[in-house]
């Protein structure tokens, strides 16, 4: 057994010599969000994984997050710690759903959330982020777009469109921004009469309603920067808690639920980590025409 700082001084090592950068969700464990080169929401990680000149990206995050870089860099070795780290909400939208969905709306054009499998990318025709999602559907060329997986994602986006939005499926949801409640964040609110109330689009638009900044955690961020409050409420998963208190260190920042914890992100530990760069496993794969199809609709949203 190595101990945290032996591991931490083993994991820069390996970073050096084999040229390596480990990029970080902000919903990972604080020590690894410490190691990492970079640390960021889907979209800014998938534009790092783009521009990176590293030979090996380690990618601490659920796989389909792993599975962008890979498509984005087909010539580097994109590993991830532990395979098991799976997104439940992406799992809501297989291919073969997408092209029953396609089927049933030919005239449709298809917009995903990033947070989807590589083989439900390759389907669609744009991808987008809980950063740019109006856009990215203003942007397509239909009037009525297929969205999903999120449910939450599509009715916040609609508020943004003219268009007509179809959640696909009907039922997508993220198991974790579902344990919010409204009563519980305005009980806080009581308490804390003068914070703020961050909170991210795939909660409930219930929850939304009560937010004073709704948005993905970079926009979290960047409010928490540039906003005069001492204290915010977080309906979001607890990890990106680090990253506020680092941004705003004389800040308090309240989770609106402890318990909002995405059990496969935290699968990472420095451990496994060391592991991974030490032995270079798990290498992340995608079949070459998955990946191609994949990469233009990653594209139209990096353009
Ligand atoms: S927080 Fe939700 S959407 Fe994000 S990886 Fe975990 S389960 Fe998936």
């Amino acid at each position: 057994m190595i101990d945290d700082l032996s591991l931490k001084k083993k994991i820069e090592a390996l970073k050096k010599s084999k040229q390596a950068v480990v990029l970080a969700h902000y919903y990972q464990r604080p020590e690894i969000q410490d190691l990492a080169d970079f640390v960021g929401d889907s979209l800014e990680l998938s534009i790092r994984a783009s521009e990176t000149d590293a030979k090996i990206i380690v990618f601490c995050g659920v796989t389909f997050m792993a599975e962008t870089a890979a498509i984005l860099n087909p010539e580097k070795k994109v590993l991830i710690p532990d395979v098991n780290a799976l997104c439940p909400m992406a799992a809501m939208l297989p291919a073969e759903l997408v092209r029953v969905y396609r089927k049933e709306h030919q005239d449709a054009k298809i917009v995903l959330y990033i947070n989807t499998l590589a083989e439900a990318k390759a389907e669609c025709g744009a991808v987008c982020t809980s950063s740019n999602s109006a856009e990215i559907v203003n942007k397509v060329d239909s009037d009525l777009v297929l969205f999903g997986p999120d449910t939450n994602l599509a009715h916040y986006t609609s508020n943004f469109t003219k268009k007509h939005l179809v959640s696909i499926p009907t039922f997508g949801f993220c198991p974790v921004h579902k344990l919010f409640s409204k009563e519980s964040i305005l009980k806080l609110k009581r308490i804390h009469p003068d914070a703020e109330v961050l909170v991210h689009p795939e909660c409930d638009p219930e929850v939304c309603k009560v937010a004073d900044c709704v948005g993905s955690t970079s926009k979290m961020c960047k409010r928490a920067k540039e906003s005069p409050a001492k204290k915010f409420i977080v309906a979001t998963e607890v990890g990106l808690l680090h990253k506020l208190q680092d941004i705003r260190k004389d800040a308090v920042f309240i989770p609106a639920n402890n318990e909002a914890i995405c059990v496969n992100m935290k699968l990472h530990t420095l451990e496994k980590l060391y592991l991974s760069l030490k032995n270079e496993r798990y290498v992340v794969k995608v079949p070459a025409e998955m990946a191609y199809k994949a990469r233009k609709a990653l594209e139209f949203m990096l353009k």
